[in-house]
């Protein structure tokens, strides 16, 4: 069946015909027969230069051997047992030593499982009840974190969603990104609040890059507040480097979020941090949290997998950030909005200047983008279907896709 005929079943199936929102690409969206390397194959017959990479986790490529080959030799001993495995120590250690604000960690299946957990560590830790997050940040898709952007920091949080409780967002407040002096105002007038998240890349409608000193001014003002600061590390974890965004800037957050790449592209999500905070999490401490997939071994020996390739290839990083600067190149000659790019990850705003925050982005054409998205896939280059949502390379692109990508850049910006 045709990628069209597919949808129109799926819709009677699925609300939206599909898994996750971002997937609902109109008319309809492209089903993948199989993947490859830096390639998707629709069952159409198409070919695609994936720039999506399942929204990030895909940082080796699809079906990249090592992994693949880590994934089978688990398959062949079992999935799934229910109980703890040799495993968990290793990818538990490699997430440890690599992430100096990170004693300790927790297993958990998703990004916002991960997510969710360290915001209730944190108010059990704390015993303080209001969470600050930033406007626009993305932290998955459980009540606390669904508020509507464009509330202000002196306003309580509106649910962004149906079904989210006023009295639960209520305790969620929003600062902009970038913007030091507003959570430091914020903090000042409420005692109440346990943590401050923040993706310290904004990844989820940038990059938004964070200026000079922000992350440190974050450090200083949480502390002095005793507010625990969180990192969401979701994207940014191997993904700019080993470490992540607090290894490459420097600031160590009291409790950081991983998912994505450390699961090697099967589900996965973890949150960490010093010891005397994760000793509070069950069943050393009263913070309940569980799940029957936490620490499910194929996921294990995928991320375990694609973090040792990582440690025994630090080039990569280097690579990857050469060749979205070649991108950039091509891009920022086509003089139409602005360019912006973190290593491997990159983004083209319709829009003047960098932003600075969700405001910003905000103001970006999206018309423009909507025919420059169109015109990039029919290059046959697939990017994330929204202005808000990061591309990503992987170490599969070779040098002629990158040539691909930065020539189409050249020409579809004008669509
Ligand atoms: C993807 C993402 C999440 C959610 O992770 P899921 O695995 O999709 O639940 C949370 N935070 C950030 C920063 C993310 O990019």
């Amino acid at each position: 069946m045709k990628s069209s005929d597919l949808f129109e079943r799926a819709k009677q199936l699925m609300p939206g015909g599909v898994s996750s929102p971002v997937r609902a690409i109109r008319p309809y969206p492209f089903y993948v027969e199989r993947a490859a390397g830096s390639r998707l194959t629709t069952v159409d017959g198409v070919e695609f230069i994936d720039c999506c990479l399942a929204y990030g986790p895909l940082i080796l490529g699809h079906v990249h051997p090592e992994v693949k080959g880590a994934i089978e030799r688990q398959i062949e001993k079992g999935w799934l047992y229910g109980t703890p495995t040799p495993l968990e120590i290793d990818l538990a250690g490699t997430i440890i030593e690599d992430h100096p604000a990170v004693d300790m960690v927790r297993f958990v299946s998703s990004g916002s499982e991960a997510t969710m957990a360290a915001i209730r560590l944190a108010r059990g830790y704390t015993g303080k009840q209001d969470i600050v997050k930033v406007e626009g940040g993305f932290h998955g898709a459980h009540d606390a974190v669904l508020v509507k952007a464009g509330s202000g920091a002196t306003t309580l949080g509106v649910p962004d969603s149906a079904g989210v409780l006023a009295d639960v967002v209520a305790h969620t407040r929003q600062v902009p990104y970038n913007d030091p002096e507003a959570l430091e105002t914020l903090l000042a007038r409420n005692e109440d609040v346990a943590a401050f998240i923040v993706e310290p890349i904004m990844g989820n409608i940038g990059p938004v890059l964070p200026e000079d000193g922000y992350l440190a001014d974050l450090r200083e003002i949480t502390a002095a507040h005793d507010v625990l600061l969180i990192f969401d590390e979701v994207i940014t974890g191997y993904r700019v480097g080993i470490g992540g965004a607090q290894v490459r800037y420097g600031v160590k957050p009291d409790l950081a979020t991983f998912g994505k790449i450390i699961g090697g592209g099967l589900p996965i999500g973890a949150f960490g941090g010093r010891r005397e905070i994760m000793e509070m999490v069950a069943p050393s401490g009263p913070v309940y949290q569980a799940g029957t997939f936490s620490g499910n071994p194929a996921s294990l020996a995928a991320g375990y997998a694609t973090l040792r390739y990582l440690h025994e290839h630090p080039g990569v990083y280097r690579h990857l950030d050469e060749a979205t600067r070649a991108i950039e190149e091509t891009a920022l000659d086509a003089r139409r909005g602005s360019f912006v790019r973190m290593g491997s990850l990159f983004k083209h705003f319709f829009r003047e200047a960098p932003p600075r925050n969700y405001r910003d982005v905000q103001e970006c054409d999206r018309e423009a983008f909507s025919r420059f998205w169109k015109a990039m896939l029919d290059a046959g280059i697939f990017l994330p279907p929204s202005q808000f949502e990061t591309n990503f390379l992987s170490t599969a692109h070779t040098r002629t896709d990158i040539e691909k990508i930065a020539d189409a850049y050249g020409s579809c910006l004008f669509a």
